[in-house]
């Protein structure tokens, strides 16, 4: 049986299967396409609806209620229903914090959020070796409890929030910005606001990714327990786990993390946008099912069903940018998370309060531009270097290959971590939750290709001159605008 019949089969029998597989069809079609929003005639001068328009209540409604508090009078405008969704997501305690400093969360509300934490963490390469890190995604939260809470927040902040509303068209103009949606009958909603936050994710008109990490997965039960890599141990996170070479071209990373007698785990690989497969998400799920055993021992259930293809921006293209005034992209419309590790919601967290600020200052002082609001979430410096990082696990471009080595990925990856363990916990750690300083950004390359020489001719592989280029470009940007102290500093050196 083939990967794309295996996983329609088992999918079928799986809790919200019949719907999943509908949905998969979906976000496969829908890749790549952003939303065309109709041109409108801005507002004039005279009274707005609002200070602040939101398209799209995702994870990114967080910012509603930090607005709200702060004084501000909010819209939301979601098709769905806001702050819904269902899945963890892992982040490390003290980066958790920055929820409490916001103001969103006592600490005690926080901790009913965390449904399991880890001692440590661990990325595994297939005949390479074990390396285990502390601090990193150690702290699982319980995402539909969380985004529960943040609805329930902004209403009590007085935010307006207009489910099932589908927002089709956009002006801007000195005065402000007109938004308008399709309520669920598809009447015709309009909101005027000084400012449009785009929270629309990946189907933004205005996002602009060029990669796509395809991931499958979802909650289990009946694996096996234990303390062995390949059965369940309460204590430990797998970060990334490859349990074989590159195969078809592509190197799968599995990931799981355990929580409540079961394990959310994930199967992706890393492509560029534009080469993902027609049906990416479907053969992902075949292969899921087929090779889970090689992964975790035991007889898997599956509890619930979690997907998506997540896009990534890799630094080496233009960065996404609305083109009107008065329009702020976060999020994944944005793309501003790490490009390698692709933690959507460590960056909201890490992100929001400073996002949040800067728009009530840019408000204040009325400088609402694109460059004005772009201003406001500067790159960090560390990510100009490891969007290459992902490329270099995508699949390798033919044209550039010369004769294919399938454990290339592998044994790239066993270095690179290898030589990030033995720097410390707090070095390899920095990488891992985008804190690493720019110039600890090139000791760590420069280690890597102490002990794997051959690094320098995969770059020519899987990178093309211009994009090499543009890389090195970008890291020489990242290290001067750390030393101009807006990188993290991370400790320890290369041995
Ligand atoms: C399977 C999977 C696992 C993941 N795991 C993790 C993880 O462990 N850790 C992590 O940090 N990140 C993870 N992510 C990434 C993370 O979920 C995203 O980065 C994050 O959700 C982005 O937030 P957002 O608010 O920008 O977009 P979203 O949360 O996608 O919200 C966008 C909202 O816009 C709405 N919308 C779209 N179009 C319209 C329209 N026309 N009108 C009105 N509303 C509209 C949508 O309905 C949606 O509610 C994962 C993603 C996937 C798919």
């Amino acid at each position: 049986m083939n990967d794309l019949a295996l996983a329609e089969g088992t999918l079928r029998e799986c809790p919200g299967g019949a719907e999943a597989l509908e949905r998969i069809e979906h976000l496969e079609r829908s890749w790549g396409r952003r939303l065309s929003l109709a041109p409108l005639r801005p507002p004039g001068p005279g009274p707005l609806d609002a200070d602040v328009v939101f398209a799209g209540g995702g994870l990114w409604l967080t910012l509603a209620p930090y607005l709200a508090r702060k004084g501000l009078k909010v819209v939301v405008l979601e098709r769905h229903r806001a702050g819904t969704g269902h899945r963890e997501w892992n982040i490390s305690g003290p980066e958790l914090q920055a929820l409490v400093h916001g103001g969103l969360f006592t600490q005690q509300e926080l901790d009913a959020l965390v449904v399991a934490r880890y001692s440590h963490g661990v990325c595994r390469w297939h005949d390479g070796g074990s390396w285990p890190v502390t601090g990193v995604l150690d702290h699982a939260v319980d995402g539909e409890a969380y985004l529960a809470a943040i609805r329930t927040r902004a209403e009590q902040a007085g935010v307006r929030i207009l489910d099932g509303h589908s927002v089709d068209g956009l002006g801007a103009g000195p005065h402000g910005v007109l938004v308008r949606a399709r309520d669920p009958r598809g009447a015709p909603v309009e909101v005027s606001a000084r400012v449009l936050v785009d929270a629309l994710g990946s189907s933004s008109p205005h996002a602009r990714v060029d990669l796509g990490c395809p991931t499958v997965g979802g909650v289990l039960d009946g694996l096996e327990p234990g303390s062995d890599p390949d059965q369940v141990d309460q204590n430990v996170g797998d970060i990334l786990v490859t349990t074989e070479h590159r195969e078809e071209g592509r190197q799968h990373i599995w990931e799981g993390f355990p929580a409540n007698d079961a394990l959310t785990t994930y199967l992706f690989y890393y492509a560029r946008a534009e080469a993902l497969p027609a049906r990416s998400l479907l053969a992902l799920y075949g292969r899921f099912f087929r090779t889970l055993p090689r992964y975790k021992k035991g007889t898997p259930r599956v509890r619930r069903l979690t997907y998506g293809i997540i896009p990534g921006w890799s630094r080496l293209r233009p960065a996404p940018s609305a083109p009107l005034a008065r329009v702020l992209l976060v999020g994944d419309a944005a793309a501003r998370h790490s490009p390698l590790t692709f933690c959507g919601f460590g960056s909201m967290v890490r992100s929001f309060a400073a996002i949040g600020d800067g728009l009530l200052r840019c408000l204040d002082e009325r400088r609402l531009t694109p460059a004005d609001l772009d201003a406001i979430q500067p790159d960090l410096p560390l990510l100009q270097g490891v969007g290459a990082l992902a490329l270099l696990m995508a699949e390798p471009r033919p044209s550039l290959l010369g004769r294919d080595d399938p454990a290339a990925t592998n044994r790239l990856l066993d270095a690179a971590f290898g030589s990030m363990h033995r720097s410390g916990n707090d070095f390899y750690a920095s990488l891992l939750r985008d804190e690493m300083a720019p110039a600890a950004f090139v000791r760590f390359l420069y280690g890597t290709s102490l002990l794997r020489k051959e690094v320098y001719t995969d770059v020519w592989k899987f990178l093309g001159p211009g994009e090499v280029g543009r890389w090195a470009l970008g890291i020489a940007r990242g290290v001067s605008q750390g030393a101009l102290g807006r990188g993290a500093e991370a400790t320890g050196s290369l041995r």
